[in-house]
């Protein structure tokens, strides 16, 4: 397996890679642009090409971009859902220039229209956009804490979308902290295995490509997305530790998106997940 983290926003694109670098991070997931925009602007395909070898020269891999918070395939709103196919269409581009092998996108929120159809909006949406992403990029859905009409939550409606396309057109990517905010016990030892079981059995643990390894502010079942550093939440290092002692493939990538990321708070929590490795 892989450790990193998300990278900050601020203090400019090699100097943050150097950064991780130096604290021992081996992959790293960063925005395309602006998290909470439209607007991700035309892509400067030197910029990225550099980028994309800085990365390769830093043995920095995989490159996880995560998509903006924005993007909504459930959405209602027809509007709405069209800057969203159109912002994921750019999302997608862009990370094959940064020869990213993953996009993250949040599942989205039905926005009161149900889960049946958000879901089904969702895999039209996805089956319209297939045939232009580039081949090289694969989307990941990530579970969500379930707050409001967020769908994702339950492995169920992750299980439904991933299986409405031939298996291996999408992937998921799984965060610990929405996961216990969802209500999935993955503070012990017990959780964890009744949770990869669960996995294995409803999705397929192969289709798991990524893990976000947050620890959680809020309260097992509470729908509240809060991220804390590791074991110093309700999660808590029991579980932390069985779900890295999972035998994960090689390379395959954990990312932490605790908080005040861009601070030596990251040091300390790749330290403590470091320590549960040994
Ligand atoms: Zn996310
Ligand atoms: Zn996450």
């Amino acid at each position: 397996m892989r450790l990193g983290i998300h990278m900050p926003l601020k203090g400019g694109f090699e100097n943050n890679i150097s950064r991780v670098k130096a604290i021992g991070c081996e992959t790293v997931q960063l925005f395309p642009g602006n998290p909470t925009g439209w607007r991700l602007g035309a892509p400067d395909p030197d910029l990225l090409e550099k980028r994309a070898s800085f990365l390769e020269e830093q043995q920095i891999y995989p490159l996880i971009v995560h998509s903006a918070y924005l993007i909504n395939l459930a959405s209602p709103s027809p509007d709405f859902l069209e800057k969203s196919k159109l912002l994921l269409q750019g999302t997608m581009e862009r990370a094959a220039m940064y020869r990213s092998p993953y996009v993250v996108l949040h599942t989205g929120n039905h926005g009161g229209q149900g889960v049946d159809r958000g879901i089904a909006q969702i895999i039209e949406a996805i089956e319209a956009a297939l045939p232009q992403w580039p081949p090289s990029v694969k989307l990941l859905l990530e579970n969500t804490a379930g707050s409001g009409t967020a769908l994702g939550s339950h492995l169920e409606e992750l299980a439904a979308i991933l299986k409405s396309f031939p298996p291996g057109t999408l992937g998921v990517c799984f965060d610990t902290a929405h996961a216990w905010a969802a209500g999935y016990d993955c503070g012990s030892r017990e959780g964890i295995a009744a949770l990869l079981d669960q996995f294995e059995s409803k999705i397929g643990l192969e289709h798991l490509l990524a893990i976000h390894i947050n620890d959680s502010k809020a309260a097992l079942g509470s729908r509240v997305d809060r991220h804390e550093h590791i074991g110093r939440g309700a999660i808590g290092l029991e579980g932390f530790k069985a779900l890295l002692h999972h035998h994960w493939p090689a390379g395959f990538p954990f990312i932490l998106e605790t908080p005040e990321i861009g601070t030596d708070w990251d040091r300390v929590n790749l330290e403590t997940v470091r320590a549960l490795l040994e």
